[in-house]
């Protein structure tokens, strides 16, 4: 099985839609969370991951928008494209969003959390300390989450105690070896942080056990214009052309 694995898309439907034709034919698409929020096309985004994601996460940019969580935890910019993001929600599509959870196990495989796995809706897993603490609290494989924006993954040998870190652009294909387990984040589709400004996404592939990381170049300027239109503020407008 293939499967396109996406998070943190924040409305982006430029990015999105360029992800979706990069990867080529797939049977599946998992997404962790942060569908919405900072970006301009809420309701399209939430439509497309409606359309193909068999399993989908809510993430503190959804759960702020949604009024579920106090907007007074954002910076004024993120608040206020917030605000609007929940503005633009249909009714269906807010419904949808409600039910989702941040954390999500798929089998005895495979987990899916927005932030991390002990703290799903909050937690920017980022170094090999905060990710040992987090390989206790789970029991499958691999856990795939968001939340950082940035793409990378963490990995713990059998017989290790040790866990390494490996950036997407030093290991692009990660082997999913039997008895080691990994914590992996594919990236942000609609507002990449890692100083480039492509769209992020990963594709994991059940049967050889592999997960690929990939990026691929969407029209930045787009989905400026359309930031531009609907008066979101400028430096999350300017922040999408430099990938931070
Ligand atoms: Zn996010």
């Amino acid at each position: 099985m293939r499967v396109v694995i996406v998070s943190d898309i924040h409305s982006n439907l430029v990015a999105l839609e360029t992800v979706l034709a990069a990867a080529g034919s797939f049977d599946d698409l998992w997404c962790l969370g942060d569908t919405i929020g900072y970006g301009p096309r809420p309701n399209e985004c939430v439509a497309l991951v409606r359309q193909y994601a068999s399993k989908a996460l809510t993430g503190n940019h959804d759960l702020a928008c949604l009024g579920k969580i106090d907007l007074r935890d954002f910076n004024p910019d993120a608040r206020r494209a917030n605000i609007w993001n929940g503005e633009q929600l249909s009714a269906d599509n807010r419904a949808w969003l409600e039910q989702l959870a941040p954390a999500l196990p798929v089998d005895d495989r495979f987990l899916l959390a927005h932030g991390s796995p002990r703290e799903p809706v909050w937690e920017y897993l980022l170094s090999t300390e905060q990710a040992a603490r987090n390989f206790q609290v789970f029991h499958q494989q691999v856990c795939f989450i968001g939340h950082s924006h940035v793409q990378l993954g963490f990995r713990v040998r059998d017989g290790y105690e040790r866990c390494e870190r490996f950036l997407a652009d030093r290991q692009r294909v990660v082997e999913l070896e039997d008895h080691s387990r990994f914590i992996i984040n594919p990236g942000s589709v609609g507002q990449p942080r890692d100083q480039d400004p492509r769209a992020a996404y990963a594709i994991l592939n059940t049967d050889a056990g592999t997960v690929t990381f990939a990026r691929v170049e969407y029209d930045v300027r787009k989905t400026q214009r359309q930031m531009i239109e609907a008066r979101l503020p400028g430096a999350l407008v300017r922040r999408l052309e430099y990938g931070m």
